[in-house]
């Protein structure tokens, strides 16, 4: 059990690979919140883990309102006493060329990833500073490093989050906070399912070809991530137990990015 009666609040969690993540560190013994846009889908994501909800629960979260932030992290202490671990996972995809993007677009994605990260960390920093303790995780992307066409609010808050990763390891080790980033390949989620159809109309190409061409040509094998892939990184930094292991990036891509 190595998040043994640790608690976690893991945002977007009702789907995809915030969802598996919440699953692992539930079977690692953690307590588990899970926070989403949609209520209905973050309940039946905690009934799964646990429907006495004694371990498990859902709140509403739209990680770019400030009172929504605050109250779902509140919530998460009064319910379960303490909060030693938070992902921040939500995000969107939008893909469109820079000259077609409109500026609303732009907004909404950089909100969701950014405001995002920084609300849902400022709130949780204020429970761990007063502890003395907790480990921050944010989902990055290869696109954390990498850019792909059609993709720039989306590459560019990836890295922002790299940014913030770093800010947060130097302000939070005296308080024994720690923070990282995970940079995944492209997993098979409805995330990556919406934009296959999307980009081949975008690049005039089969969807087969978006698949082998575009999403997985540079990897070494040919492979989709899974969540299940991811999630092991998430457990690995969420249990990591020093400031040793702090402002780091984790590629979990099947070799389509090195460094
Ligand atoms: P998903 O669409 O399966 O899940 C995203 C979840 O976020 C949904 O439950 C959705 O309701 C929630 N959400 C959206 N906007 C929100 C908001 N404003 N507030 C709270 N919740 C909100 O997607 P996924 O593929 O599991 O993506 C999760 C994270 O992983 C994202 O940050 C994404 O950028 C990142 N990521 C995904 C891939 C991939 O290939 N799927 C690769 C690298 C990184």
């Amino acid at each position: 059990m190595r998040l043994k009666d640790k608690v976690a609040v893991v945002t977007g969690a009702a789907s995809g690979i915030g969802k598996e993540i919440a699953r692992s560190f539930a079977e690692a013994g953690a307590k588990v919140v899970i926070a989403d846009l949609n209520l209905a889908g973050a309940q039946s994501a905690a009934a799964e883990l646990d429907s006495s909800k004694r371990r498990a629960i859902g709140v509403v979260m739209d990680v770019t309102s400030e009172s929504q932030v605050d109250a779902g992290i509140a919530t998460a202490v009064g319910v379960f006493g303490r909060l030693d671990i938070l992902v921040s996972n939500a995000g969107i995809q939008i893909v469109a060329p820079l000259e077609d993007l409109p500026f609303a677009a732009w907004k909404q994605l950089l909100a969701i990833h950014l405001d995002g990260a920084f609300l849902t960390t400022r709130a949780a920093l204020r429970h761990m500073y007063r502890q003395g303790g907790g480990s921050i995780i944010y989902m990055g992307s290869v696109h954390s490093k990498e850019a792909s066409v059609l993709k720039a609010p989306y590459v560019t808050a990836k890295h922002g989050l790299i940014g913030l990763a770093k800010v947060v390891a130097k302000e939070g080790a005296k308080h024994g906070v720690r923070a990282n980033v995970i940079c995944p390949g492209f997993v098979r989620t409805p995330l990556v399912d919406k934009q296959i159809p999307e980009q081949a109309h975008k690049l005039g190409i089969s969807e087969e070809a978006v698949v082998k061409e575009v999403m997985l040509k540079e990897t070494v094998d040919g492979e989709f991530t899974t969540v299940q892939d991811v999630a092991a990184a998430a457990l690995f930094f969420a249990a990591f137990d020093s400031n040793a292991l702090t402002g780091q990036s984790l590629i979990v891509s099947h070799g389509w990015f090195m460094q």
